[in-house]
């Protein structure tokens, strides 16, 4: 399901030019980029997976096993699907590997200069034919793709965390993304199980948008002594019926990911309400970036975690 684009005749011939993908590269094998590669091998795709340091895809082998086979024990997949899939999954530091890709979804550190220079390197190993996607949660896709040499296709494929689990992709085009690259992803998307909303090219897309000042403000009331971490939290959960309170979210996206959003709301809107929360900022600098470090607005090292405030 779509929930903007309506099938037509104009649409129907597009269809029929729609790249086929077969071969999937992921760049970034943190916690979004082993989610995409878990769901693109689960849906019978061969995926390469990249990141600048091997520990961190020795990790994300790991956890896409250990999730899989949480999956298993559920009974949502079966051991034999789980096989095939985690066989479909290759690991590589050299960007060599994606010459055959027919997609490449880059899902590194939420920093534009970050990923700018990995399009950089990226491109010159890559077939003209190769569509290329940002995982990004903020930052212009126009803008990223008018650094390479195929801005007509490069789009923004959101996936939410964890990607198992979470339903949404939003689609973003930038200016020059052309229909066929468009259908060909969002039938990707679709077809590792997902439903896809269309968001316009405007910072932190729509979800982001809303979302994370609203994990600012939370972290303003921490801040001014509104409440605790807990009363926050509890607040959220039993006084507006969300699954997880601000700060737990927070520290479950990743602290370093909240700020660089807020970053790219204040700079691309000059809103002073997109601020950072000065608080938020010290966590980051004290390296306290949540759940992936150990500590955020919550202690991971007992359990149940400890608030910190
Ligand atoms: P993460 O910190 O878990 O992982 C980032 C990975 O990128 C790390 O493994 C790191 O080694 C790798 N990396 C950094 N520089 C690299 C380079 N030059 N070449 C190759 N790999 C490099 O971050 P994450 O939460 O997985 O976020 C990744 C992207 O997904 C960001 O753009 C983020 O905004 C977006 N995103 C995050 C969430 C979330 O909830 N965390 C949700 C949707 C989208």
């Amino acid at each position: 399901m779509n929930v903007e684009v309506m099938p037509s005749p104009a649409t129907d011939t597009l269809l029929s030019a729609e790249p086929h993908i077969a071969q999937v590269g992921v760049i970034g094998a943190g916690q979004m980029g082993n989610g995409i590669a878990h769901v693109c091998a689960l849906a019978g795709l061969p995926v390469t997976l990249l990141d600048a340091k091997k520990p961190a895809l020795d990790s994300a082998l790991a956890t896409i096993a250990h999730n899989m086979d949480r999956q298993v024990n559920r009974g949502i997949v079966t051991a034999e699907d789980r096989d095939a899939a985690l066989a479909r999954i290759t690991t590589n530091l050299d960007y060599a590997a994606f010459d055959d890709a027919d997609l490449v979804i880059e899902a590194a550190t939420e920093k534009e200069e970050i990923k700018r220079a990995i399009f950089k390197q990226l491109v010159p190993h890559l077939k003209p034919s190769c569509l290329l996607a940002s995982n990004t949660s903020s930052i212009s896709i126009t803008r990223l793709a008018a650094d390479t040499d195929r801005p007509e296709k490069f789009i923004g494929m959101h996936f939410m965390n964890p990607v198992p689990v979470m339903k949404l992709v939003e689609i973003i085009r930038g200016i020059a993304t052309d229909e066929p690259t468009f259908q060909a992803v969002d039938a990707l998307a679709r077809k590792v199980g997902k439903i896809t909303a269309v968001a316009e090219d405007f910072p932190a897309f729509i979800v982001n948008r809303i979302l994370v000042p609203m994990i600012n403000e939370a972290v303003y009331a921490l801040y001014e002594g509104v409440g605790s971490v807990s009363a926050i939290d509890i607040s959220l959960k039993l006084g507006a019926n969300h699954p997880m309170g601000p700060l737990e979210l927070a520290d479950f996206i990743g602290l370093d990911t909240c700020l660089s959003i807020m970053q790219v709301l204040h700079d691309g809107l000059a809103d002073s309400k997109y601020r950072p929360c000065p608080l938020l900022v010290k966590y980051v600098e004290a390296g306290w970036l949540g759940r992936k470090t150990g500590r955020g607005f919550y202690d991971y090292s007992q359990t149940p975690p400890r608030p910190t405030r």
